[in-house]
């Protein structure tokens, strides 16, 4: 039998400067602790490899945090320890997400020669007046270099992540900065619409806002429910048009570059995360590492597993493996994995397989969602064809509606 397959995500929590709307685990530090952490990083890969030797990484995942910030130097010891401690697929997909204004073409260089295949350039607007109001700290100007920079360096599966519903954006503005990003032809789009998260700078200057575009009233700062509808319909339309297939809620590719890492999540292969709060998915147990950054440092000095005692509803103790670093571990029942399927493989616009449901879990979905399925057809929301079950358009429209109904009592 052959090595089951694995997917890695490495997290970097560093940034130069936070914007104004991020909600992740990322921080600005100072070289010597960004050393510390590659220590302690290479540490955790390692002993990963010890403990899994019969994984495959089909994937790679580089995340933060800003990892083009750190030197290149570390980017390559980091790599070179996955590449000692894991047997690593010679097709796999290795990604690291990059920020302009931190990136030279020598850094491009050692990601080539370290084995990473795949960009992702953070942009989210094309607009400079729009980017200063997010913080990011590039203007379109540095992109457009960062990006001809990487084509030059021979990376020819590049992802762009955008971003809608920015605060005194405009349809119009949405549309000019899609038109500009489509002349470049990446091969992948991520096009998310902003989300006023809690404990950002944003929260506190719109939350109120946000209330309002939820409700469907007349907002200020933020484009209206309307608005925002429109620049989702503009966005699938401009993309399909131009040859992006639709193939998850808010990525689009063009065909064969659909990113192999994300589509693991949503069809829950295994997934290693390591750093600094990083979530790990092994076996069905949900592990999360620890957030605090010295505890992390601290405890990847002595790595060890052991067991997590976990307390059952009847009273009872059960223990899960577990390592050092983790801050939670919870096993997910039989129950969440059917919720968890359909909940994550809906959001791909190929739907889940019938076939891998029964084989997954012994039944029909059809036994287990029967009601629900019918009820979304029969509002057409949901259709089944030839073996899957996927949103139609409608259902994309109103995803959350719809996916919040695979939830099981
Ligand atoms: S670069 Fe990304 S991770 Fe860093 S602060 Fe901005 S949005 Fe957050």
């Amino acid at each position: 039998m052959g090595k089951k397959e694995l997917e890695l995500y490495i997290h970097i929590p560093f940034c130069v400067k936070k914007c104004n709307y991020c909600d992740f685990l990322s921080f600005p530090a100072d070289e010597s602790t960004q050393e510390d952490y590659v220590i302690a990083l290479k540490k955790e890969i390692a002993f990963y490899g010890r403990q899994y030797p019969g994984r495959v990484l089909t994937t790679v995942y580089i995340g933060g945090g800003t990892p083009s910030w750190l030197t290149e130097r570390y980017m390559a010891e980091i790599l070179s320890e996955v590449f000692r401690s894991f047997t690593v697929a010679p097709e796999a997909e290795i990604s690291i997400e990059c920020n302009p204004g931190t990136i030279t073409g020598h850094k491009f260089q050692v990601y080539r020669d370290s084995g990473i295949n795949r960009l992702s350039i953070g942009l989210q607007s094309a607009d400079n007046e729009e980017l200063k109001v997010i913080g990011r700290i590039h203007t379109w100007e540095q992109f457009l270099k960062t990006y001809e920079m990487a084509r030059d360096h021979g990376f020819s599966n590049i992802n762009i992540d955008l971003m809608y519903s920015l605060p005194g954006q405009t349809a119009e503005t949405w549309y000019a900065s899609l038109q500009k990003v489509l002349r470049l032809r990446p091969e992948h789009i991520s096009a998310y619409s902003l989300i006023i998260e809690k404990g950002t700078p944003f929260y506190d200057l719109y939350k109120f806002d946000a209330v309002k575009q939820q409700a469907g009233l007349p907002t200020d700062a933020l484009p209206t429910e309307e608005e925002v509808y429109r620049m989702t319909k503009m966005t699938e339309q401009l993309l399909k048009e131009a040859g992006y297939e639709h193939y998850e809620i808010s990525n689009f590719a063009l065909p064969g570059f659909a990113c192999r890492h994300n589509i693991g999540y949503w069809k829950r292969i295994d997934y290693l995360g390591v750093g600094l709060g990083s979530a790990s998915l092994l076996d069905n147990i949900r592990y999360t590492n620890t957030n605090e950054l010295y505890t992390y440092l601290k405890e990847a000095e002595h790595l060890r597993a052991g067991l997590w005692q976990q307390e059952q509803a009847d009273g009872t103790t059960a223990e899960l493996p577990a390592v050092n670093l983790h801050a939670a571990v919870e096993p997910v029942g039989r129950k969440a994995q059917m919720e968890e399927t359909m909940f994550l493989g809906m959001r791909m616009t190929e739907g889940v397989y019938r076939t891998e449901f029964e084989r997954n879990f012994g039944i029909p979905v059809e036994a287990v969602y029967g009601t629900v399925l019918q009820h979304l057809q029969e509002e057409k929301l949901l259709l089944k064809r030839e073996g899957r079950i996927f949103l139609t358009e409608m259902g994309q429209d109103v995803s959350n509606y719809v996916l919040a109904q695979f939830l099981l009592d």
